[in-house]
């Protein structure tokens, strides 16, 4: 059982909390390093920055990723950007904005300390990543441009055209492969972590499924960062890359890792619609297009059939500039996706099954003209052409949110470590920055903020202490592991059912949208969280796995991701029933202002949940750890974008 939650949060004023830290931090020396192995999960930006620069430091670091290449994790979708608070626009940023606008982005549900440090050391990234040759966008004089993103009134998002994440991840990767060149860093593509390892309660090692010849093996370390990604696809359609799951965060939580905030999930507004039950992922369309393009539907639902360029100026309806004049087309995102479904709920939405609202770029056109457009967006146009058939330099893209990001994960201290000593946890796996919604651009952000600037300071605070004690994998801990992970590769192919994998995903993602969506309420998560383990059940009696074991097998893959997600979906619902509030992406419908915003209860929900494993649904409900939030430098107050 667990005592109070620790966040280790650094005494002194905020905005010397974290140089104080470093000053106050354990080291270890340069000829010791070497001494110790770091097993890093995860080789996006979070991981593979994390693995590169503990190589550079002189650690001997195994990265792990179950993609053929690091190129390849989900980081690489990342299209619009990166912020910092570089203030290269003159218009008022610095860093104490860039954290006041996360905080109050989050809906002032995450810790102050941690924001004004993520504010702090994101404009080192922009210098590190500019250094490593990462093509940003530079205005005419040379400066590096920035652009500006939803719940800011500034312009701070840097960016490489529509393919930001992909540029960064570039830089990251030519990183670790310096440090996989010089042997400091051994890479283990196609390696999925089907488990944690605890010896005398500190995680020291992981074991593995090589997924080309299905081989299950142990890897010790003496300390483990997980940098494994969202878990998004729980909800089956989402914007995230098909393999994202939340195999390695569950099983550490199943080892005794506290789950943080579960239910805080973000649905993107600006996502090309559902179509049909033909789709595997949906296609988000860049925040960025919102900087020019003018979202509205028809004032009027019988003009919702009628082609746009019909459909007068005066007979439209720009809800969100209407509402929320101060922002405009760049209203956060829960706000934004919330306004879509609402004018959608009331018939006025657009396209077949009339969930969409237009994105219009037709001012912006003649403003500036198509080639201004089409420099800035064209590659996210040319995907729109490619998915839909249709031009919107022509005609307006038609949207509709979906599910993007997560900002629950692991809970951590300030340390990045979870209540696990030595497990670690970075990057959208971790619970840490973004409260209750995250603003656009500041996951790079944070990813980046973790893997090359924090955790190799903070990380010695866990090593020093640890000199001479990482364990063999001839441990017995570790042959326990391994044989109940042979155990449950061998269950899904024994199942032998008729039922597919995709069905039983399916009908979980439908159900979570439906009742732990973009709006929930008490009522439809008590009749998830009865539906749940029925499904679970069927799936154990009822699965077809096909193939074997031994060799490259996908759906054994998926399987696995799946059962996890049957059970982790649970953890979700009983967290957003728990959260008797709504804040952020949490939108609880009993809890909504006289014009249907969020209405937080700081009284009695200013806190991280911490969710602690205690069995599965009918078997026993997990702990909850509350972490109160305490806010010194801001001051709590309705968010408002009006
Ligand atoms: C379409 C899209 C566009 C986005 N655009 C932006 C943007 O413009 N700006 C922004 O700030 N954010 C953006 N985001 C969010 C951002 O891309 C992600 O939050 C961020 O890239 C996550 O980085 P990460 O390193 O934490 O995880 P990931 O990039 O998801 O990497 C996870 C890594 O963990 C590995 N892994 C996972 N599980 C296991 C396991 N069990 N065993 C072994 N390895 C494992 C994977 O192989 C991978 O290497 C976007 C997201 C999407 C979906």
């Amino acid at each position: 059982m667990i005592g109070k939650l620790e966040s280790k949060i650094p005494p002194g004023p905020l905005e010397k909390k974290w140089r104080n830290h470093k000053n106050n931090s354990r080291l270890v020396s340069p000829n010791n390093r070497r001494k110790f192995e770091i097993i890093v999960v995860g080789s996006g930006l979070a991981g593979g920055s994390a693995a590169a620069t503990l190589g550079e430091l002189g650690y001997r670091v195994k990265c792990f990723c179950y993609q053929d290449s690091p190129r390849r994790a989900h980081s690489i979708a990342a299209q619009g950007g990166i912020n910092a608070a570089k203030n290269y626009q003159n218009d008022g940023d610095s860093v104490f904005r860039l954290f006041y606008d996360t905080i109050k982005g989050g809906d002032f549900r995450s810790r102050e300390a941690n924001v004004y440090r993520l504010a702090e050391v994101s404009n080192l990234i922009i210098d590190q990543c500019t250094e490593q040759g990462v093509p940003f966008a530079r205005e005419y004089g040379g400066l590096l441009a920035n652009r500006s993103f939803g719940g800011a009134q500034v312009s701070r998002t840097f960016y490489a055209r529509g393919q930001t994440g992909q540029q960064l991840l570039l830089g990251a990767y030519q990183a670790l492969c310096r440090q996989i060149a010089l042997g400091t860093v051994k890479m283990f593509p196609q390696t999925e972590m089907l488990d944690l390892v605890l010896v005398d309660g500190h995680a020291k090692g992981i074991v593995t499924r090589n997924l080309c010849t299905g081989q299950i093996n142990a890897f010790a370390g003496d300390a483990v960062v997980l940098a494994t990604g969202g878990y998004g696809n729980v909800f089956f359609l989402s914007t995230n890359a098909r393999g994202c799951n939340v195999t390695a965060t569950y099983r550490a939580y199943k080892r005794g890792a506290l789950f943080g905030n579960p239910c805080f999930t973000q649905i993107h507004p600006t996502c090309i619609p559902v179509t049909g039950q033909h789709q595997s992922k949906l296609t988000l369309m860049s925040e960025s297009l919102r900087n020019d393009g003018r979202v509205w539907v028809p004032k009027q639902v019988e003009d919702c059939a009628k082609p746009p360029d019909q459909i007068a100026d005066t007979d439209r309806d720009y809800y969100l500039e209407r509402k929320y004049p101060s922002f405009g087309n760049l209203a956060p995102r829960d706000i934004a996706s919330r306004a879509a479904k609402e004018v959608c709920d009331e018939g006025r939405g657009v396209g077949s099954a009339g969930r969409g609202v237009y994105l219009d770029f037709a001012d912006a056109i003649s403003r500036l003209g198509e080639d201004t457009i089409r420099e800035r967006y064209g590659n996210l146009f040319d995907i729109y052409q490619k998915i839909t058939a249709e031009d919107a330099y022509k005609t307006p893209m038609r949207i509709y949110p979906a599910v993007h990001y997560t900002m629950g994960g692991l809970w951590v201290d300030y340390n990045l470590m979870s209540n696990v000593p030595g497990l670690h946890v970075i990057g959208e796996a971790n619970f840490s920055d973004h409260g209750a919604n995250r603003l656009g651009a500041s996951a790079l952000m944070q990813g980046l903020a973790d893997g090359y600037f924090v955790l190799p300071y903070t990380l010695p605070n866990y090593l020093a202490g640890q000199m001479g004690k990482r364990p063999s994998t001839d441990h017995e801990e570790f042959k326990r592991v391994e044989s109940e992970v042979r155990a449950r590769v061998k269950k899904f192919l024994d199942t032998k059912g008729d039922r597919t994998l995709t069905s039983f995903h399916r009908e979980l993602g439908l159900l979570l949208w439906d009742k732990c969506g973009m709006a929930r309420n008490a009522s439809g998560l008590r009749e998830a969280l009865e539906k749940i383990p029925k499904l679970r059940e069927q799936f154990w009696k009822s699965v077809r796995v096909p193939g074997e074991g031994e060799s490259y097998n996908q759906s054994l893959e998926r399987a696995g991701r799946i059962a996890d997600f049957l059970e982790f979906a649970e953890l979700m619902c009983i967290d957003a029933l728990e959260r008797d509030e709504s804040c952020g992406g949490h939108f609880r419908e009993e809890h909504q202002t006289s014009d249907g915003e969020a209405q937080r209860d700081d009284e009695n929900f200013a806190a991280v949940f911490g969710w602690e494993f205690q069995g599965n649904g009918n078997i026993l409900r997990p702990t909850l750890h509350r972490e109160p939030l305490h806010f010194e430098a801001v001051h709590l107050s309705q968010r408002s974008y009006k």
